[in-house]
């Protein structure tokens, strides 16, 4: 994508008003606009445009908000009373997402002064309930946010917003390339490519591993050298590993698989992959170490052919630019029943971000018992403790549904000196029980995007703008009202997409 995201700022009102009036509504809605701005607590960039009075100018403004790659959603706002019959035919075109900001320059009400002209340009308590019913009465999905510009949990909350929507702008770009097939006769990880380029715009692909292994094989010894001498800076590096230690040429082979994973991707204009360690053809380790540093670049992965979890991963490391926090593949691998609060180890074979590591993560190598290659090179950490959010894609065949699931992150109960893996352990809310349950009677997959980044209120933007299922399980899930809420969406999801 071009430069830094926008966010196009629409203003609505009248020439009932007259010119004199108008300029006063242009320069209060640039300064709301600054206020969202300075905030500092918005991602992409606000762009205001000019004080909108009739339906010409709102279908341009929609047009060219569609057409323009950098602009990746739209605020509107309608600073004074906009008759909404002006907005039906631009509405009706937008294809970007719409957040309704429903606000007024004035914070207090000056009581003492109050006149009716202070009345007039301070009513978007009506305006903006006419903008809605159109909203409502056309049909258009947005997000409806009410508060004053200067609230940082209003400014936040447009964030939230504005990541879905530059997550959505990257999955519409997305090219995914597929190093062989899913793993042979595994379900969940198939899944509609078609639908999902319609649905998602991500186009998914596959690749013979051996066009990989070209690549792999052609990269020069001086590249290796540099990156070689990176990883050592970077990590805790296994003394075997190190150079002139016995095992250095497996950290050489692993770089040599990180320059030409990277230089296959970039050529191909991929932001996404996946590798099935049963198709590995002349790649002598199962790529780990090469993995776990494209993830901390952004790259989407996943594991056993998974391009849905590999696809949903590059959309939601989007949505994380720049908050410091990580976002990573995940997979629900063991429980610990008690004693203490009940929790989940979530690790992979290698291949977990490093975006998400509480401390420098240490790099080694170990036999792995499936893949028949080479011990691979790897980083082994624990996963930062906190907040989190684990979130899962599933094809049901007759749509796409989003599984996610509140958890906090904590550190492991004991040091696991033994487990020669990245990993997190979690507690899900509610309880481990209630969420497991609850997960398992949506169908929801075992390979997941870990995030710290990103809450739930931005995931539930992106299954907005995307026309996709959530089922959210938090704090006040319970079994009873998510089976209701299951079959309740089941009914409206087939109603919504129609008949074909
Ligand atoms: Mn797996």
């Amino acid at each position: 994508m071009p430069g830094k995201p926008q966010i196009w700022f629409l203003t609505g009102s009248q020439h009932l008003y007259g010119p004199e009036t108008l300029d006063q509504v242009a320069a209060q809605s640039q300064q709301i606009q600054r206020m969202l701005s300075d905030s500092g607590r918005i991602s992409t960039e606000i762009v205001w445009k000019p004080v909108l009075t009739d339906s010409a100018a709102i279908r341009a403004v929609m047009q060219e908000a569609n057409n323009d790659p950098s602009c990746v959603g739209v605020i509107a706002w309608m600073h004074t009373f906009s008759p909404a019959k002006m907005w039906i035919t631009g509405l009706d075109l937008l294809r970007k997402p719409l957040l309704h900001l429903h606000t007024q320059l004035n914070e207090a009400l000056p009581w003492s002064t109050i006149d009716m002209d202070f009345m007039n340009l301070n009513q978007a308590a009506h305006g903006d309930r006419e903008f809605a019913y159109i909203q409502t009465r056309i049909g258009v999905a947005r997000k409806t946010v009410a508060g004053h510009a200067s609230d940082p949990h209003l400014a936040e909350r447009i964030d939230g917003w504005a990541r879905a929507a530059a997550g959505v702008a990257h999955l519409r770009s997305l090219k995914l390339a597929r190093f062989g097939d899913n793993m042979r006769d595994v379900a969940v990880t198939e899944g509609d490519k078609v639908e999902a380029e319609l649905r998602f715009g991500v186009s998914v692909n596959t690749y013979g591993v051996n066009d990989l292994v070209e690549k792999v094989d052609a990269v020069a010894d001086a590249d290796i050298d540099l990156l070689v001498a990176d990883y050592a800076e970077t990590y805790r590096l296994a003394a075997e590993l190190a150079r002139g230690g016995e095992r250095h040429d497996s950290l050489r082979y692993a770089a040599r698989i990180e320059i030409g994973l990277r230089s296959f991707l970039d050529e191909g204009g991929f932001g996404a992959f996946t590798t099935n360690f049963q198709d590995l053809g002349g790649l002598r380790q199962l790529p780990g170490l090469a993995v776990q540093r494209l993830m901390a670049d952004g790259y989407g992965f996943g594991g056993e052919g998974d391009w849905k979890t590999s696809a949903l991963l590059a959309a939601v490391k989007a949505m994380g630019t720049g908050t410091g926090r990580g976002t990573s593949f995940m997979e629900d691998y063991t429980y610990h029943f008690g004693p203490g609060t009940p929790k989940i180890l979530g690790a992979h074979m290698l291949e977990v971000c490093p975006t998400i590591a509480a401390d420098q993560p240490s790099c080694e190598i170990h036999p792995l018992g499936i893949g028949d290659r080479e011990d691979p090179v790897r980083l082994v950490f624990d996963a930062t403790p906190g907040p989190a959010v684990v979130i899962g894609l599933a094809d049901l065949g007759d749509r796409f549904r989003l599984v996610a699931n509140e958890v906090t992150v904590v550190p492991p109960d004991e040091p696991l000196p033994n487990l020669p893996v990245a990993r997190a352990v979690w507690q899900p809310a509610p309880s481990l029980s209630t969420s497991a349950e609850c997960w398992l009677t949506a169908g929801g997959p075992h390979h997941t995007v870990m995030t710290h980044a990103v809450g739930a209120e931005t995931l539930r933007d992106f299954a907005t703008m995307a026309a996709t299922e959530l089922v959210l399980i938090d704090a006040d899930t319970t079994p009873a009202s998510f089976l209701d809420r299951l079959r309740w969406n089941s009914a409206y999801h087939r109603l919504a997409n129609g008949i074909n």
